[in-house]
């Protein structure tokens, strides 16, 4: 088995990783392998998709060119920063480098790992299908994510409340260094590996600042970049992480960790799914001040790098920032792209906030409303079709008139319009109850069937695909989630 691996994590000082194997399953059986991801890292589908390739998939056995390890990492949980955390249930095989593009293979639920803790190191197979199917999602909305390259069923049951089938995911990410992993060294004040860390980030994601006079401040302010931009996307698309730990926000900018979160139906901006979540702290409108705070985390492990310590405060509160005029920068012009605004005015944000008002007073679908606003914007006869999306119909009749007047303004084809306006406004998200269902059809009645059509379908998220409106409705009141479960 020759893999074309090149590990550059496990080249990392000893203090990064331990070295360890995947623990062996009983009876792998390939539940899931997404071929065209497969061909974009290199790799021949037939042959992972074949004993021999199942058997690395499970973790049962390894390439030749693998060094499995698993990364240590801290982290604030929930606001509690807990010291050492690390994969207890992750194993990453090696990176694969192609088209200048590395990437990390990570085995999920693959054994325990000196980072385990009280942990089994093991995933149920319900959390990996929920993964797929979300990060996937994910992907094809454009948003940056990890990605899932094939589910395995192990044939082995894991103790949660219940007894549950066991899985494993094959992870696929750009990196898995998080704020986490600054933390880590940072706490223990370690600060040479927090600059071998850093010096590792910047070759490997941001190679443009290895020159820089202040290389340090330049990755702290390019990541804050990447996460405003990453958060933007997210409340544009109606998304709630969940678990905005800092352990589990990504360096590269990639949405990780699928735990509890949830894409909202009924607009609500202080939605929160994940069970775990008593507080609120992860509410979808927090996310972007909670990204903030996660980000001056990493601003304090970075700031005594910096060159120029007499100005490192100032330094870091500058890059702070920047997250504020990024974010609402992208936010608001993601906002104009929904509601099909080509030119910026003043009062756009104005227009969004009273339209997000009426949809939160009148419990209407975030991801229906903006998907139907695409056909209003082609022809007012489709405006009955909104409007039943709103408990009071009328609520959305003061918007709409405000709205036509601010895009008679700006002129343009109206098909043109609807055409670009359905291509952010997706008319697709995985609902939660079809999550469910897709992952109830798996686990319990070993049906598959309904988990490869919620795939195929989010595939195409902006497509209008008239074989499966269905897919594109909310749950009806008895089929409404309203908690989500994390892996664990
Ligand atoms: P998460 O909530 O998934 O971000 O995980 C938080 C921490 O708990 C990470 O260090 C995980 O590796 C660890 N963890 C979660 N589930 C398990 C498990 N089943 N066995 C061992 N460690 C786990
Ligand atoms: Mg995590």
């Amino acid at each position: 088995m020759h893999l074309p691996f090149d590990n550059s994590y496990a080249r990392l000082s000893q203090a990064f990783h331990a070295h360890v194997l995947p623990t062996p399953v009983a009876a792998p059986r390939l539940l899931k392998l997404n071929r065209a991801l497969a061909l974009e890292l290199g790799l021949d589908p037939e042959w992972l998709a074949s004993p021999e390739g199942v058997e690395m998939l499970a973790g049962n056995r390894m390439p030749a060119q693998a060094e499995p390890i698993a990364a240590v990492y801290a982290g604030h949980q929930f606001g509690h920063f807990s010291p050492e955390l690390g994969d207890g249930r992750a194993i990453l095989l090696g990176e694969i480098v192609i088209d200048g593009k590395r990437r990390d293979l990570q085995l999920k639920g693959s054994g325990p790992t000196p980072f385990s803790r009280r942990g089994d190191g093991r995933a149920a197979l319900g959390p990996v299908l929920r993964e797929y199917i979300l990060s996937e999602a994910m992907f094809a909305l454009g948003i940056p994510t990890t990605r899932a390259l094939a589910a395995v069923a192990t044939g082995e049951t894991v103790a949660r409340e219940t007894a549950q089938p066991g899985g494993v995911l094959t992870r696929i990410a750009s990196s898995h260094v998080r704020i986490g992993t600054f933390q880590y060294f940072a706490a223990r004040g370690e600060m040479d590996n927090v600059r071998e860390l850093a010096d590792h980030v910047i070759a490997r994601h941001y190679p443009h600042l290895g020159d820089a006079a202040e290389p340090y401040a330049g990755l702290l302010e390019a990541v804050v970049t990447r996460q405003a931009l990453l958060v933007a996307q997210w409340l544009l698309v109606g998304f709630i992480h969940g678990v905005m730990n800092t352990d589990n926000m990504s360096i590269s900018g990639e949405t990780i960790d699928y735990g509890p979160c949830a894409f909202m139906e009924a607009y609500d901006p202080g939605a929160v799914f994940s069970a775990i979540d008593r507080q609120g702290r992860y509410a979808y409108s927090s996310q972007p001040s909670i990204a903030q705070w996660n980000l001056a985390r990493l601003a304090e492990c970075l700031m005594p790098l910096f060159t120029a310590q007499d100005e490192a405060v100032t330094r870091a509160n500058e890059a702070l920032a920047t997250f504020k005029s990024v974010f609402q920068t992208a936010y608001l012009g993601g906002l104009r792209a929904k509601l099909g605004l080509l030119s910026a005015e003043p009062g756009d944000g104005a227009l969004a906030l009273d339209l997000f008002e009426r949809m939160a007073a009148n419990k209407a679908d975030f991801t229906l409303v903006f998907r139907r606003l695409s056909d209003c914007a082609e022809t007012p006869a489709a405006d009955a079709q909104i409007r039943s999306l709103f408990e009071d119909p009328t609520a959305f009749d003061g918007f709409a008139e405000t709205w036509r007047a601010r895009l008679a303004l700006e002129g343009g084809a109206p098909a043109e319009r609807a055409a670009a306006m359905r291509r952010v406004n997706p008319a697709y998200i995985p609902r939660n109850h079809r999550v469910e269902a897709a992952i109830e059809a798996a686990v319990v009645r070993n049906d598959l069937s309904v988990f490869e059509d919620l795939v195929a379908v989010l595939a195409h998220p902006y497509d209008e695909q008239p074989a499966h409106i269905a897919y594109q409705q909310p749950a009806q009141p008895q089929e409404r989630v309203t908690r989500t479960f994390c892996g664990t």
